[in-house]
């Protein structure tokens, strides 16, 4: 099963994703991860993204597609995978699309995150990172069981450089303006699964991905 997993920043869509991963035995493909772990290693790809990542910006789709593009040859991607952070705007739907269809494939099912605004804000506000294992951690929701420190790992939980107010709010104006169309493109294909996570109606991300994996086995 070929999944995009789209939304705001902070939805859930990491934690979903992740929780899909294991039940259904494809692999989670991140690009803002893959970013951020090449702008780690000083790749000449991380030396490009990170000039757009630090401002809360969209790397160029041309170095995007093509990143993406070399990580679904990949042989796990076989049986599925499931898309987080990608497409971010029609160039690039349309461009997975064309990837996908040169392998005879396509994107069966997009899960749409939503949540509201407010809950946004805090929820991004309290995330931290574990710089070794990369689990994601909320000191709100879903807090380690000592301080910040990674359950896994034992080692100091971070705060990711761009989750900050106000490259927040840049982030979330893309969003909005160019990757909302993204979910009207895929809801015309009749493919769009759209979910809220939020603590106003008890709602969690583990409860989504339950249904989820329920209804696709
Ligand atoms: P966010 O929480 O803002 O969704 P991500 O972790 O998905 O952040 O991505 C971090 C950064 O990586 C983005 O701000 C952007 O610079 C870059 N990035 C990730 N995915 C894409 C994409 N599909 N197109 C362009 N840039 C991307
Ligand atoms: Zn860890």
């Amino acid at each position: 099963m070929n999944i995009v997993i789209m939304g705001a920043q902070g939805t859930g869509k990491g934690t979903v994703a992740g929780l899909l991963k294991g039940d259904l035995n494809i692999p989670h493909i991140s690009t803002g991860e893959i970013f951020r772990k090449n702008i780690k290693e000083e790749t000449e790809l991380g030396k490009i993204a990170t000039k757009y990542a630090d401002e809360g910006k969209l790397v160029p789709d041309e170095v995007t597609n093509e990143m993406v593009k070399n990580r679904l040859e990949e042989k796990d991607c076989n049986n599925g995978f499931i898309l987080d952070g990608y497409p971010r705007n029609l160039i690039q739907a349309e461009k997975l699309d064309e990837i996908l269809a040169d392998k005879g494939k396509k994107v069966d099912m997009v899960i749409y995150l939503t949540t509201p605004t407010n809950e946004i804000v805090e929820r991004v506000m309290a995330r931290r990172e574990c710089p070794k294992c990369k689990r994601v951690y909320n000191m709100v929701l879903n807090k380690p069981k000592t301080g910040e420190i990674c359950d896994d790992c034992g080692v100091e939980l971070i705060k990711r450089a761009d989750d900050t107010e106000e490259k927040l709010k840049t982030r979330l104006d893309i969003f909005f303006k160019e990757t909302k169309p993204v979910i009207d493109f895929y809801n015309k294909k009749g493919i769009v699964r759209e979910e809220e996570i939020s603590l106003s109606i008890n709602r969690l991300a583990i409860d989504v991905a339950k249904d989820i994996i329920k209804d696709v086995k």
